[in-house]
């Protein structure tokens, strides 16, 4: 029916007739993929087993997740993959922020898999969580790396402890394993104790130094140095050679004045550039050569179980904390008590005492 202003007696604007009301339906909604269901144990480690690299991501990100129904599931796909796991050769990367990890982390792995075979990138960053979100292991830093077909970046678990994310690194392993790849490089910033946590997942644990400082022996910790299966002097090229090289010779005395490591295995120091990839076969082969040695010495092996042993109770460690922080009764109980402890009206181990006294009567009731 017309408007009834449209009438000629009306002077303005004509009144257009209006539409149908539309479907309250999204005609497009149809369209949209379904929601992905996920997948069974039996799928993820079926998937893991035949190197389907989405699967794998998927379980990894599963074991990151702090879920408990997400961490039950990544605990069994973990412990289905054991068996086909431990066939690789872990590699620990370490130096600080510009020695030159991601740039040598491309070239190396490049280099490595020139001679076959699949690499696994993974980092363990314990300040990820602080700079929101991991700089390490992230793909844009391994250009080259990042679009090859046989290569898998992972950047580090963000959230939790050192010895969280280190623990869930060493699942992600254990899965990229099973996957098939056998190179895993774990990569962590030299700043401290994220050295530690990765020495003790990795067969070989490589140092990367820089030249030229003057003072190259004094910025690191000689527990590092002590740790280290081979240092390499990034950066040497161009007029840097030379500084380089004395760099090298200084760390070779001073790994003279350390005991003998239980390998057996003399720590070598290389010089290298990573950027104009000088030397790098050298460090493969010192790898390749420490290696040979060390499964012949049956040193391998034992370093393997001695790992196995620490995570065992490193894992044992972490549960405990997490359920005495996160038993109600001591969340209760705690900003009391350090209040008493702050004002002096309790001693801290009294302090302890009373809270480790609760959560153990807790669990008695429980
Ligand atoms: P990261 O922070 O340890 O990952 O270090 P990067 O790989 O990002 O390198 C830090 C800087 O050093 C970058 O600007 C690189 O281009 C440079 N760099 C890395 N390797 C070499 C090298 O072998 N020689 C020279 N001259 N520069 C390098």
């Amino acid at each position: 029916m017309e408007h009834p202003e449209n009438n000629k007696a009306y002077k303005g604007l004509t009144v257009n007739s209006g539409i149908e009301k539309p479907s309250s339906v999204n005609p497009y909604l149809n369209r949209r993929k379904p929601i992905k269901r996920r997948l069974s144990v039996d799928e993820f480690v079926d998937g893991i087993v035949k190197g389907n690299v989405t699967v794998l991501s998927q379980a990894v990100t599963l074991v990151e997740s702090v879920k408990p129904e997400h961490q039950a599931i990544a605990q069994e796909v973990i412990e289905k993959c054991l068996p086909y796991s431990g066939h690789s050769v872990r590699i620990g990367i370490s130096g600080v922020p510009g020695a030159g990890k991601s740039t040598s982390i491309d070239v190396f792995g490049l280099h490595v898999l020139e001679k076959g075979g699949k690499l696994a990138v993974l980092a363990i960053d314990p300040s990820s969580e602080r700079s929101k979100g991991s700089i390490l292991g992230d793909k844009t830093r391994m250009e080259q790396l990042a679009v090859h077909p046989k290569s898998f970046i992972r950047p580090s678990p963000a959230a939790g402890s050192l010895g969280g994310v280190a623990r869930k690194t060493r699942e992600t392993i254990i899965l990229c394993e099973a996957a098939g790849f056998d190179k895993v490089f774990v990569e962590t910033v030299g700043v401290g104790q994220s050295e530690t946590a990765v020495h003790s997942m990795v067969d070989f644990f490589l140092l990367i130094q820089l030249a030229g400082t003057g003072d190259e022996l004094q910025g690191i910790k000689r527990g590092i140095m002590e740790m280290a299966d081979g240092i390499i002097i990034n950066k040497a090229d161009g007029t840097n050679i030379d500084k380089a090289k004395l760099a090298a010779t200084q760390f070779r005395n001073a790994l003279h004045l350390f005991p003998a490591p239980e390998s057996g295995w003399i720590p070598q120091v290389l010089t290298y550039s990573g950027f104009y990839n000088l030397g790098v076969k050298e460090i493969w082969d010192m790898i390749d050569e420490y290696t040979s040695f060390v499964k012949e010495n049956g040193y391998f092996e034992a370093r393997r179980n001695e790992q196995s042993k620490y995570w065992m109770y490193e894992t044992i460690n972490e549960h405990l904390r997490d359920s005495f922080y996160n038993n109600e009764k001591i969340k209760s109980m705690l900003p009391e008590k350090e209040r008493q402890v702050l004002s002096s009206d309790l001693t801290s181990f009294i302090a302890a005492r009373n809270l480790l006294d609760a959560y153990f009567g807790e669990l008695k009731r429980d």
